[in-house]
């Protein structure tokens, strides 16, 4: 070939394209810390015209179970975060499944001892649990691993292998000097040799790799080229970039996204509430709310702009835009953006979304009959300005659907209130029930107003014993639309049935 006519390596014209992975260990249900670091990776491929790649990490055999696994695709499935390669989806990179890549962790285990970088320990459990207790006793400024396999001669190590035949893979850290890692949101992160647990074992004595081996091996050949992780991997980081220097491979770029905490600053956990995704799905949290509050724990647009769709998210989510201090998990603010998304579905969505709470919690039947049907279809306008999540449905408006036990005299008595003022109250309601529907809502609240004032009541004290007596609850849908619904003729009935109770309660 003529000198001049060497192509140029097309890869130093075009930038570098975006790789970045979720990689979770399936040990759990996937909760918000997790699916906000899913969120964030998957968001920042699209924005860059990059990748966005799923790793399971299940080195861990003992701890990875089949019901995480299930849980993790479906989660991302459910919010719409669809991985360009996958154990699912397949890639040129793969497989996608730590387990099933134990050859390759093996072999470059194999290359740093060859190159006298990591080394065998034969030290069985036993001798470093001795170990540690000694350390204790005698106050020893370290605890743990001692060194102690680190030079042993060819003859030394055919002797120890006779009494374990499993040794595990260590890698050798030099305990004087540090070493740096530079993340692109907190800066310079230095950790002093002697702080990273000595030798860190690579192999482990069943053959399978540590979670730095493992992920540090599959990062390099994946080519991924950002990791976004949460911030309780940092103090992993020196460690790692050890290993990419020992492999002689250049580490990707680091962005540890700020801390999930709940209002109380402490990190997020059961204690503040439920955490995990599938949790908020039962309730009713739409995929749409959750993936737009969760893109917002931790990371914004200008400050002010809230409300994102997931395509408009993909556009503009930046890296530069993401906080360093830790993001706040607000259970009452996701509970309001959704109520905001539920606002935002039509008719045919809503009734899609709704039916199958009402169907579990048997409001309606499986599937519904007709009439049920019609009665979903005439409540929603009534129910969609009022739900938070999809599942309040259910208590809301049974009173709807099924007949309701007569409430008890205590129940229909409001605070303060006296059994003389229910029964008023539903003497007037019964007065006046028969003309909604014939009149605006307008005239029938002055009506209400006016009795209430002849009366010397509060409109409260008049209004609430016949929404209870029409639906058993305190807090139901607006009254008048209700009455609307329930037919005048059963929601005379039932302030018939409250009369009794309240009748009974006077004399
Ligand atoms: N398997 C680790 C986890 O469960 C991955 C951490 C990382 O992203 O490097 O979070
Ligand atoms: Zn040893």
């Amino acid at each position: 070939m003529h000198p001049l006519t060497t192509a140029i390596n097309p890869s130093i014209l075009a930038p570098m394209k975006t790789r970045v992975r979720y990689a979770p260990s399936p040990t759990g249900l996937q909760h918000i810390g997790g699916v906000r670091t899913a969120i964030f990776n998957y968001l920042f491929a699209r924005a860059t015209g990059g990748s966005f790649i799923l790793r399971v990490e299940d080195t861990d055999q003992a701890r990875t179970t089949p019901e995480a696994m299930n849980d993790l695709f479906e989660t991302l499935e459910w919010l719409g975060i669809e991985p360009d390669e996958g154990p699912a989806k397949g890639g040129d990179f793969g497989p996608y499944i730590q387990s099933e890549r134990q050859e390759l962790y093996t072999q470059y285990a194999e290359q740093l001892v060859s190159e006298g970088k990591a080394y065998r320990c034969y030290c069985t459990s036993e001798r470093l649990d001795q170990l540690r207790e000694e350390q204790k006793a005698n106050k020893s400024s370290v605890i743990g691993y001692d060194g102690h396999c680190r030079e042993l001669t060819p003859e030394q190590e055919a002797e120890l292998v006779k009494s374990n035949p499993n040794p595990v893979i260590r890698f050798k850290i030099d305990p004087r000097g540090s070493t740096t890692f530079h993340d692109e949101l907190m800066g310079d992160i230095t950790r002093k040799h002697k702080d990273i647990s000595p030798d860190p074992v690579m192999l482990k004595a069943d053959g399978f790799p540590t979670y730095h081996l493992a992920n540090v091996i599959d990062d390099h050949l994946m080519e991924i080229t950002h990791i976004l992780r949460a911030q309780e991997w940092i103090p992993s980081g020196p460690l790692h970039v050890l290993l990419y220097q020992a492999f002689g491979w250049e580490p990707p770029k680091y962005c540890h996204l700020p801390m999930v905490m709940g209002k109380d600053g402490q990190k997020l956990s059961k204690r503040h509430g439920s955490t995990s995704v599938i949790e908020f799905r039962k309730q009713g949290c739409l995929p749409e709310a959750l993936l737009n509050y969760v893109s917002l724990v931790g990371w914004s647009f200008d400050g002010e702009r809230e409300f994102f769709t997931k395509d408009e998210l993909e556009k503009v989510f930046s890296l530069e835009k993401i906080n360093t201090s830790p993001g706040v998990f607000d259970y009452k603010k996701l509970e309001w953006f959704n109520g905001q998304y539920i606002r935002k579905l039509t008719p045919e969505q809503l009734q899609y979304e709704l039916l199958p709470y009402l169907q579990e919690a048997k409001v309606v039947a499986t599937p519904p009959t007709g009439d049920e049907l019609g009665m979903v279809q005439n409540m929603l306008p009534l129910v969609q300005e009022r739900l938070k999540y999809l599942s309040d449905i259910a208590p809301m408006v049974r009173f709807l659907f099924k007949d309701i036990e007569t409430p008890s005299l205590e129940d229909l008595t409001p605070k303060k209130g006296t059994p003389e003022g229910v029964l008023q109250a539903l003497q007037v309601a019964e007065a006046l029930v028969p003309q909604v529907g014939t009149i605006s809502e307008d005239e029938l609240n002055d009506l209400f107003r006016a009795k209430a004032e002849e009366l010397g009541m509060k409109l409260g004290s008049l209004m609430m014993p016949l929404r209870i007596a029409l639906s058993g609850s305190s807090v139901s849908p607006p009254l008048f639309g209700s009455i609307e619904l329930l037919g005048i003729e059963k929601s005379l009935e039932r302030v018939a049935a409250a009369k009794v109770v309240a009748e009974q309660g006077v004399s």
